[in-house]
């Protein structure tokens, strides 16, 4: 349809070579289980809500403040390092589109492994960016190895999600760091949207060497998806360059509630620490019951699962699950066509999809 449109005449070689990245389903109907896109269930913290009560009224005449200085303030405070380490954008993959920009263009490759967020080959269509995917391992983990420079061959820079996604796999900080040290010429960008729920974050890595970058979000463990809140930590070049492009794009990439809302996410360590560990004791229930309903699970440290079963396709009981209200995600990828991703729920959300798996699967619970 798109090709069809009389005006694409207009559009640029560049565009017309894009291939968008599709993000999961949002559906409009609101009966629907929803364990497609690894939100949050538990909501975010109180605080942060009552932060935005009392960020909205006049003060909303008044343009935020460009730097989101209170915010990077807590961040840096949280993870021992100077506030001039620590960049805030629009969500984790604004972070992440300026980092392509700024730091993972480069006239050597970005490598990425070939199975990760599908938004990382998106970034470098639209930047123009050579890159080359690293195959996962045959338990679909990511090997260190295989990012270390090989004769005349290294990588001009990296970037992976650790956990994965959407395989759920964690790395060990001890291959984080051999890949980080392994690579003093390349900066590598670790995508730790999932940290919370089980990962052993790369922030102790920041500090030591120059080279890394962590980015997180507030989107997952904090509940606040809605609100559009990402950063990342690293060296005070890295982050320079990352303000600079972002003060080329937009001076103000958080609103006014948003940032006021981060702050108070962040100083309320409880809620955090408790919604992480509720989904986390979840998830290893879930795991459990989908074992002995015959699925092979991917170990995870994330807020969703990867998961196929030993006889019945991915695509199939996406679909059997949808005619029961339940959405998941499933990728029309090769390799991972039999898989399906669920996001941890809340433990009625998990019990109503394991019936939903033994009503499909013909099986007495
Ligand atoms: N990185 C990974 C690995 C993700 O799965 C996601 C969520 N789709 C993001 C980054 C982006 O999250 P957000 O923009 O909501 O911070």
């Amino acid at each position: 349809i798109i090709r069809q449109n009389p005006m694409n005449r207009y559009w640029s070689a560049l565009v017309h070579d894009l291939v968008p990245y599709v993000p999961g389903e949002q559906p409009k109907l609101d009966n629907l289980i929803k364990l497609n896109t690894n939100e949050n269930p538990y909501g975010p913290s109180l605080r942060a809500l009552e932060a935005i009560r009392n960020a909205t009224g006049d003060s909303l005449r008044l343009y935020p403040d460009p730097e989101s200085d209170a915010l990077k303030a807590v961040l840096a405070q949280r993870f021992g390092v100077e506030p001039r380490q620590v960049f805030v954008g629009n969500g984790s993959d604004e972070v992440l589109a300026h980092a392509f920009m700024a730091l993972l263009k480069h006239d050597q490759a970005l490598w990425f492994p070939d199975i990760t967020y599908s938004f990382y080959p998106t970034y470098c269509g639209l930047y123009g960016i050579r890159h080359k995917l690293i195959p996962l391992d045959d338990n679909f983990a990511i090997r260190a190895d295989d990012y270390l420079p090989r004769g005349d061959e290294r990588a001009g820079a990296i970037i992976f999600a650790n956990p994965n996604a959407p395989t759920g796999s964690p790395l060990p900080l001890a291959e984080v760091e051999r890949i980080v040290a392994g690579n003093p010429d390349a900066v590598v960008l670790v995508d730790e949207a999932y940290v919370d729920f089980g990962g052993e974050s790369a922030m102790a890595l920041v500090n030591k060497y120059p080279n890394v970058l962590v980015v997180h979000t507030f989107s997952k463990s904090r509940s606040l998806a809605g609100l559009r809140v990402g950063y990342a930590i690293g060296d005070a070049g890295l982050i320079e360059a990352l303000e600079r492009v972002k003060n080329s794009f937009n001076s103000y990439p958080l609103d006014r509630l948003a940032q006021a809302a981060a702050v108070a996410s962040v100083e309320d360590d409880a809620h955090f620490r408790n919604s992480c560990a509720k989904v986390i004791a979840t998830r290893e229930t879930l795991v459990t019951h989908l074992h002995a309903l015959g699925f092979e699970v991917l170990p995870s440290a994330a807020n969703f699962i990867f998961a196929r079963h030993v006889v019945r396709g991915g695509a199939e009981l996406a679909k059997a699950l949808r005619e029961r209200s339940i959405i998941v995600r499933h990728f029309s990828k090769p390799r991972i066509d039999n898989f399906l991703r669920i996001s941890i729920g809340t433990d009625a959300q998990s019990a109503a999809l394991v019936q939903a798996l033994v009503d499909i699967l013909g099986q007495e619970t």
